[in-house]
């Protein structure tokens, strides 16, 4: 390995100057847990590593505007632990309790389960069927957007050179709301995805589904928003008939890879079954809410 250097910012400015100053040379450093397995593997060489763990925006838990906003590099056991937040956003909170064993999930954040752009990572479908909004910050200032739009492949994002992603926002949630997110693995502990499924909805007064997002990991190069579930089940008392719908659209939606995890053909029936089953626990959570 060739010489590295390592900075550690206080500000999201000095950040972005590091980055902008390194052509292209330069990762960020979060928890580390996929960054330092890359770099040990040879996969990656960085010669500057940012670490943004010391940069109070991105290491923060707020609420704001009845919603929340975390830095993105809040570890995964600081966001479980927050009793607030668990509470608002359970689903979110199935989604990165999934992230590794507890001494990762003491390092490991958010921010960098999604820049990691990992097909099966645990936290993003559950992130995009809340509707989470990334604040980036880059050599060009802010900008904000939609954390489906960030993933862009395996290992890749969308992110341009020297961007980085400062905070996730959620937002505030109207009354009867639940969300949940399910994954399948072939064992029970630290596994990968072989589907992920997550769901997020909101029931009117008499209990008729009003919104919905569902989102799919590990059945595509990225995790799939699939507008037709949710579709099957606006309007409905999210039913059986309606579950079925959603069920089908899901396996419809997918676009999965053979692995040693599974077989297309198993992907495709495992994530129906699995969005139905996400969609039950949302549904349970929303009543009860
Ligand atoms: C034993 C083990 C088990 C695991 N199990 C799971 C699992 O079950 N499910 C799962 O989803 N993941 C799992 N992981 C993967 C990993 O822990 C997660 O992806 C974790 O959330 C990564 O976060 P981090 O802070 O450690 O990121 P880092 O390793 O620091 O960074 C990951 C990547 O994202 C970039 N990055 C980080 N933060 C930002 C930012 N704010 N802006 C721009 N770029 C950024 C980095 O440059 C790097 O390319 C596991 C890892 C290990 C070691």
């Amino acid at each position: 390995m060739s010489e590295m250097r390592y900075e550690a910012p206080k500000t999201l400015e000095a950040a972005v100057a590091l980055l902008a100053g390194a052509n292209g040379r330069a990762k960020v450093l979060a928890g580390g847990t996929d960054l330092l397995i890359q770099m040990r593997s040879g996969r990656m060489e960085p010669a500057l590593l940012v670490d943004i763990k010391g940069i109070p925006e991105m290491m923060s838990i707020v609420a704001e505007n009845g919603g929340y906003r975390f830095g993105a590099a809040v570890s995964s056991m600081d966001l479980i632990e927050h009793k607030e937040f668990a509470k608002a956003w359970p689903g979110v909170v199935d989604g990165i309790k999934y992230i590794g064993s507890l001494q990762v999930k003491a390092r490991a954040s958010v921010g960098g389960n999604l820049c990691n752009a990992s097909p099966a990572a645990d936290s993003v479908p559950a992130l995009i069927a809340a509707g989470a909004v990334a604040n980036i910050v880059g050599p060009k200032g802010r900008r904000e957007v939609p954390v489906e739009q960030i993933p862009a492949g395996p290992g890749k994002t969308s992110l341009a050179p020297g961007e980085i992603v400062a905070s996730l926002r959620l937002p505030r949630r109207p009354a009867h709301s639940g969300d949940a997110y399910l994954r399948f693995t072939p064992r029970t502990e630290m596994d990968i995805a072989v589907v992920g499924a997550g769901v997020n909805l909101t029931l009117d007064d008499k209990g008729i589904c009003k919104q919905a997002r569902v989102c799919l990991g590990a059945v595509a190069d990225r995790a799939v928003l699939v507008p037709e579930a949710a579709a099957a089940l606006v309007g409905t008392r999210v039913d059986d008939a309606a579950l079925k719908r959603l069920s089908a659209a899901a396996s419809a939606a997918c676009r999965p890879i053979d692995d040693k995890r599974g077989t297309k053909e198993y992907r495709i029936k495992v994530a129906g079954v699995m969005a139905r089953r996400a969609a039950e626990k949302a549904l349970e959570r929303a009543r009860n809410n």
